[in-house]
C-alpha cells in the first residue's frame, strides 16, 4: 500500500513540474502579445496588418497602386 502511495506522489510531483514548465513557456516567447487586426487587399486579396494597409471607403488595399486600380 505504501508503494502505491509513493508512486502517486511521484506522479503528482512529475505532473506538477511538467505543468509548471508548460506555464512558463508561453510567457517567455509571447508570440502575439498584441494581436493586430488583419485585413485583405480588396484588389489582390493580400493578407496584411491593418496598420500597413491603405483604407478607402471602408475597403483596404496593400499598396497605392492597387487602391488606384480598384478605384
Ligand atoms: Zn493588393
Amino acid at each position: 500500500m505504501s508503494k502505491l502511495l509513493t508512486l502517486i506522489l511521484v506522479i503528482v510531483a512529475v505532473w506538477s513540474l511538467a505543468k509548471g514548465f508548460r506555464r512558463k513557456d508561453p510567457s517567455r516567447h509571447a508570440p502575439e502579445a498584441a494581436p493586430e487586426q488583419m485585413v485583405n487587399c480588396h484588389y489582390c486579396g493580400l493578407y496584411l496588418p491593418q496598420s500597413e494597409a491603405l483604407a478607402e471607403a471602408g475597403k483596404f488595399f496593400c499598396c497605392a497602386e492597387h487602391r488606384r486600380r480598384a478605384g
